[in-house]
């Protein structure tokens, strides 16, 4: 068995990731290239999976240790357990995939009573003892499970009672007094004190590492992001360079660019005379990155320079976190950096115009969920609003929701539907939970680089931090700003993370500029990060337009729609639905049709209006496919409620006296009343009983395209016939669309009008090759191929059922919005086979939620699909999944 239970930073590299964790593997990865990384090894995830399967860690890893802490003394000069010049080290977890502040680290190991008076000789008593408090704190919430507050309480206590502003004020007595309290704590709790053997304190660390691998909190996130749980987490131990020996040393977290907007300049916090997680839990007032120019501009230099470094050989955005000691830098760590959609586009176009990337690949770099998010509306500037707050904007976004005071809550919230903003003094992991059910985060501490702010913008929630007066009492769930205004749980809040304002009360909102900048209309406020979004937009989109084989269409029925569509880039319309042209004012012509009361004036009124909306239409999209889809309502939606007009009726009867023309109404809901309206007259069944309303349409189309090519137009209608389930029915609708087509053509131009079919039903599927005798082209209807092939109803479980299931774990996606690949998604190969033997030249597409769905485009492009059709909005989403599709090929529906 040749298991890799330990691997030194000199012998490993970044493709190592696997068995060394992202951060061991950029650790070893930071060596070889030569920056200042403190030498240290890691535990591979290899052992964390015998520690799962065994519940100890494998026997071997023993000794391995103790030869890789001799390797660590010798390149650090210094002995672990040493009484004169101590070596200590860190224990930090590092998963294959970044899992920002998941699990958990432990510093300062090896300090012990005997090995301190050698650590107050390196740097001073103030210093050993910070450490001392330091190591006992976290052993004993990490290692040990005390809450952490206990030991947060006794350091507030101690701040109080000697007025120190925070934790750099604290002397070296009041810290010695804490350590002996933060002793206390633990063995009042557990039965033990801190051990005093600095091997028996690094080996419980790094089983505490392993066992934080199944944290409740790191099994939310590992949930939310899609992480299998059976990877294990690999275990750093880095030998200490220490940030809080003093004014000349301190600890920072930077990019390489900014993560918000993606300009290209490197961007962090610095926090003078601090140690590990000081810079990003908000405890104290960061300094600018810029502002360690001035402290320590060596090493700023320094840093700058491997900042470069890091970003041309990963040639992508990086962030690093590091320590100066004394004046002399250490880097700890870096990992291709978390950033908001914004920066994520204009940093993928920026590499690749430096020359470090690809158009190919900065394609792969962005995707559809993020430019989704950039079309979202934001709050109307121009409203002149005042904020209530204000603080940094650490992830963009406008999000309105109810202020909670704490994550339960915002769990609760968010499943009973309530949008809520989770207000805090700053967040911790524990909290993880609450900023995935929240849609924003408002934090009165931390900077850009705060634990907030990362695992907002990781999460792609609205967020802001730091602002400054906010006063949050979780215990009495209420919030104070500097004013004295008091926010309660539950008031509405607007959140505006891009500016970093908070607002009362709910906000009006605008279309994003980056919108407003692709569909060519003027943005209402034109920032110069906005310009350089939507300009990195454009650039990716028009490389997607170049490679991608699929074609956009949109959906859409009327004329401002159709028009937004093309502005947005949409290539035609795959799905205008005729029955939504008939709502409001019109749905009491088409009862008039069923109920048979002046049924022909009705029914020429019907095609009149069609035969105007029809000309808008292909007019809007002049040149481009218009496919348009027979009338397909479930009648029921046509005509009054049974229950309502029966009321009526007795009400009436009860007076003696219900007119003829009500009562003949009632017997016409009657007739048409159906149980299950879901599977009963529609689309092409109407045909059978009302084909005049049918006709109508089709003769307003066809009309309307004679004329407009009289005019010289180029109109390319389509027609598509709903709900097939046999061929014997598509022909009956091709032969009644083909006579409407050969009367037209006798009084006006003739007008070319191909026939297709939608595939909805699991029959159509499969008799796909007789279907596609009769249609010229397929259309994949995927929400009633859905709903028809796993017998679920929308509308009915997406209010019911789905949820329990999902919390179950019976289903990890939700089928309705992203397609079902193993079901849903072999029929649609089996409809695209048959079909296309049966006819080669056969046209494809799908319309349907998933057409708008990034991972189903991916699977759709690979279907071999001609194209989708999705709502307007959604076009550039799906311009965007389609040339994605196009550069990485293999990952769609072509593996068979
Ligand atoms: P996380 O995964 O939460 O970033 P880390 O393992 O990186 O946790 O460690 C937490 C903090 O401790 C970081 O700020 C890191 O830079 C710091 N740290 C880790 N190891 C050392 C070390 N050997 N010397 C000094 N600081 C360290
Ligand atoms: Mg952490
Ligand atoms: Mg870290």
């Amino acid at each position: 068995m040749s298991t890799q239970l330990l691997v030194p930073f000199t012998e490993g590299d970044r493709s190592m990731s696997a068995l060394l964790g992202g951060k061991g593997a950029n650790l070893a990865e930071m060596t070889r290239l030569g920056l200042p990384v403190p030498p240290g090894f890691t535990i591979t995830t290899e052992a964390c999976r015998e520690f799962m399967a065994h519940g100890s860690p494998p026997p071997e890893l023993t000794a391995m240790v103790t030869d890789a802490l001799r390797d660590l003394e010798w390149r650090s000069g210094q002995m672990f357990g040493s009484a004169s010049d101590p070596l200590l080290v860190s224990v930090r977890s590092g998963a294959r995939f970044s899992m920002p502040g998941m699990m958990e680290t432990v510093l300062n190991v090896g300090l012990t009573d005997v090995t301190l008076p050698g650590l107050v000789a390196r740097g001073g008593a103030r210093f050993a003892w910070d450490c001392y408090r330091r190591l006992v704190q976290m052993f004993g919430h990490t290692v040990l499970g005390i809450d952490a507050s206990r030991f947060e309480d006794l350091l507030s206590k101690a701040r109080a009672a000697t007025g120190a502003s925070d934790d750099a004020g604290l002397d070296a007595a009041t810290l010695a007094d804490l350590v002996g309290e933060f002793r206390s704590v633990l063995v009042s709790h557990t039965g033990q004190d801190l051990p005093q053997d600095p091997r028996e304190q690094l080996d419980r660390a790094v089983t505490a590492v392993f066992a934080s691998w199944d944290s409740p909190r790191a099994r939310v996130y590992r949930a939310h992001e899609r992480i299998p749980d059976d990877l294990g987490t690999a275990v750093n131990v880095v030998a200490m360079v220490y940030g809080n020996t003093g004014p000349r040393s301190g600890s920072g977290v930077c990019f390489t660019r900014n993560p918000a907007t993606g300009k290209a300049e490197a961007y962090g916090d610095y926090l003078a005379n601090a140690q590990g997680e000081d810079v990003v839990n908000g405890s104290r007032t960061t300094l600018p990155l810029s502002a360690l120019a001035g402290l320590e501009p060596a090493a700023h230099a320094e840093l700058l320079d491997h900042l470069r470094t890091l970003e041309r050989h990963y040639r992508d955005l990086c962030d690093v976190e590091f320590t100066i000691e004394d004046s002399r830098l250490w880097v700890l760590q870096t990992r291709v950096g978390k950033r908001s959609p914004a920066a994520a586009f204009r940093i993928a176009a920026d590499l690749s115009e430096e020359g470090l990337i690809s158009l190919d690949e900065a394609l792969g770099r962005v995707d559809g969920h993020q430019l989704e998010s950039l079309l979202h509306p934001r709050f109307d500037a121009a409203a002149g609003h005042e904020p209530l707050a204000s603080g940094l904007p650490a992830s963009p976004g406008a999000s309105v929701g109810e202020a909670v005071f704490d994550p339960a809550t915002a769990v609760v919230r968010a499943a009973e539907g309530r949008p809520c903003v989770l207000v805090r003094t700053e967040t911790s992991p524990d909290d993880v939970d609450g900023i995935i059910a929240a849609v924003a985060v408002v934090t009165a501490r931390g900077g850009l680089t705060s634990h907030a702010a990362v695992v907002a913008r990781g999460l792609g929630r609205t967020c802001v931090t730091s602002v400054s007066g906010l006063d949050v009492d979780e215990s009495q769930r209420l919030a104070v700003l500097a004013d004295g205004h008091r926010i309660e749980e539950g008031d509405l809040l607007s959140v505006d993370g891009t500016s970093g304002h908070v607002y009362a009360g709910r906000l009006r909102v605008t279309p994003s500029p980056v919108y407003a900048a692709m569909a060519g209309r003027e943005p209402t406020s034109p920032a110069a990060d906005d310009e350089s979004t939507a300009r990195a937009v454009r650039l990716l989109l028009a490389h997607a337009d170049r490679v991608r084989h699929l074609r956009v269409r949109a959906n859409a029925e009327t004329p401002a729609e159709a028009r937004e569509a093309r502005a947005l880039g949409a290539e035609g319309i795959g799905l205008c639905r005729t029955e939504h042209m008939l709502l409001g004012a019109r749905r009491e012509l088409v009862e008039r049709v069923v109920v048979d009361d002046r049924r022909t004036e009705a029914l020429a009124e019907i095609e009149r209006l069609a035969m105007e909306d029809f000309t808008e239409l292909l007019t809007a999209m002049d040149g481009l496919p218009v496919v348009v889809r027979l009338l397909d309502p479930p009648l029921h939606e046509f005509l009054p409620d049974l229950v309502e007009l029966s009321v009526r009726v007795a009400a009436e009867g009860a007076r003696g006296l219900v007119e003829p023309a009500l009562a003949a109404r009632l017997a016409a809901v009657r007739r048409w009343h159906e149980q299950n309206p879901m599977l009963g007259l529609r689309g092409v069944r109407l045909l059978t009983v009302i084909p005049e309303l049918v006709d109508a349409h089709v003769r307003a189309l066809v009309s309307a395209a004679a004329v407009l090519r009289q005019q010289g137009l180029d109109p390319r209608p389509e027609i598509m016939v709903p709900l097939v389930a046999d061929v014997a029915e598509l022909a009956l609708a091709r032969r009644r669309v083909e006579v409407t087509l050969e009367q037209v053509a006798t009084t006006r131009h003739t007008v070319d009008c191909p026939v297709g079919v939608m595939i909805e039903l699991p029959r159509a599927a499969l008799t796909a090759g007789a279907l596609a005798g009769e249609a010229e082209f397929f259309s994949f209807g995927t929400n009633d191929l859905t709903q028809t092939t796993w017998g679920i109803s929308r509308d009915d479980a997406e209010a019911g059922f789905l949820t329990s299931y999902r919390e179950a774990g019976l289903l990890a996606d939700d089928p309705f919005t992203r397609l079902d690949e193993t079901g849903v998604g072999e029929l649609i190969l089996i409809a695209v086979d048959r079909g296309r033997v049966a006819r080669p030249d056969l046209g494809l597409g799908a319309c349907g939620e998933h057409a708008g769905d990034p991972e189903s485009i991916a699977f759709l492009a690979g279907a071999g699909l001609d194209y989708v059709s999705c709502s307007p909005p959604r076009v550039p989403v799906a311009r965007l999944e389609a040339g994605r599709a196009a550069v990485r090929p293999s990952e769609a529906g072509d593996t068979r």
